[in-house]
């Protein structure tokens, strides 16, 4: 966490994440004023400290922060589109792509705000604590300027000044993140047909995960460099185990279209001359639109 401070902060939006965040804040010591269209949600934020502001202009002027967690970015702009949001500061945490990240930089300019995008890779009940990770992008001074207050929500990163980019590694953590998980229920899958259940199989699949997530910093130099020498082995060599992972899917009876999936990138790569080359020569099909 952040060096303390008790400036005052402003939470629009009090759903299950917006009450999260201004309770944090409460904790954290921040005077903290509060507004929701359904004004009811704020009660028990009140009954710990909070204000709750009559009307969206009244809660804009109170903090040196204001804090979005809304629902989606049209939401943000049905709300605020009639307000005046010259000079303050705004970080909207309510989550959406790049370019809606870029688009509402461009119009809190516009109108005069200083403006942060941000993205929550955490659930409500870890905010406040440092295992909830919450992402910043926008102009580095505005992120410095509050970062200390931000501390207060948990872990906070600040990834550079591309308003986009808190939202394209939110979306790039959760490919991350359904990726090993497919992975793992593929396989749990085949094993139960043998009688295994899927707790005996967790620490080897772990074990698995953690294993591959070491080469990744090896091949990302491969990636950076442009160059897929098949130091360990060569994409023809993990396509025909890929054939067998479709084969044995089939056989058992469980569900091929991961491995298909995985075996038709891997083909047009080779294809396309690859075969000799390390996995991460890949990259190349990712890159690219959908076939
Ligand atoms: P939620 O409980 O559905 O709350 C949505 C909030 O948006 C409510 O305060 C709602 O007001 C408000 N809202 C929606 N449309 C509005 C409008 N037109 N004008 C004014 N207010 C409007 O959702 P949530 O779980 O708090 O999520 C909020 C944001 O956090 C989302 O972008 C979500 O993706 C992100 N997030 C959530 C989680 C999570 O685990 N919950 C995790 C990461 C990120 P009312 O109360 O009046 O309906």
């Amino acid at each position: 966490m952040n060096e303390k401070t008790t400036a005052p902060v402003t939470v629009i939006g009090l759903g299950l994440m917006g009450r999260a965040l201004a309770a944090a804040f409460l904790n954290a010591g921040h005077p903290t004023t509060v507004w929701n269209r359904t004004p009811a949600k704020a009660d028990q934020l009140v009954d710990e400290g909070a204000r709750l502001a009559p009307t969206v202009g009244d809660a804009l002027a109170a903090g040196s922060l204001t804090i979005l967690c809304l629902t989606d970015y049209p939401a943000m702009y049905e709300l605020l589109d009639a307000s005046d949001i010259d000079g303050t500061a705004l970080v909207n945490l309510t989550s959406g792509d790049s370019a809606q990240a870029r688009e509402a930089a461009q119009w809190a300019e516009k109108r005069g705000a200083r403006y942060l995008d941000g993205a929550i890779m955490a659930i409500p009940p870890s905010i406040g604590t440092a295992e909830a990770v919450i992402l910043h992008s926008g102009p580095q001074p505005d992120f410095e300027a509050h970062q200390a207050t931000l501390g207060a929500l948990g872990t906070v990163t600040y990834l550079g000044a591309d308003h986009g980019l808190a939202s394209l590694y939110d979306v790039a953590g959760l490919a991350m993140m359904w990726s090993v998980l497919n992975a793992w229920l593929q396989g749990t899958a085949m094993l139960r047909t043998a009688g295994v259940d899927a707790v005996t199989f967790a620490p080897f699949a772990r074990q698995i995960a953690a294993g591959v997530a070491g080469w990744l910093p090896g091949y990302a130099e491969q990636i950076d460099k442009g160059s897929f020498p098949a130091e360990v082995s060569a994409l023809e060599t993990d396509a025909r185990a890929m054939a067998h992972l479709i084969e044995e899917s089939e056989t058992l009876g469980v569900n091929a279209e991961l491995p298909r999936l995985i075996k038709a990138m891997a083909d047009r790569s080779i294809a396309a001359g690859h075969g000799g080359e390390q996995y991460p020569v890949l990259i190349e099909e990712f890159a690219k639109p959908s076939a």
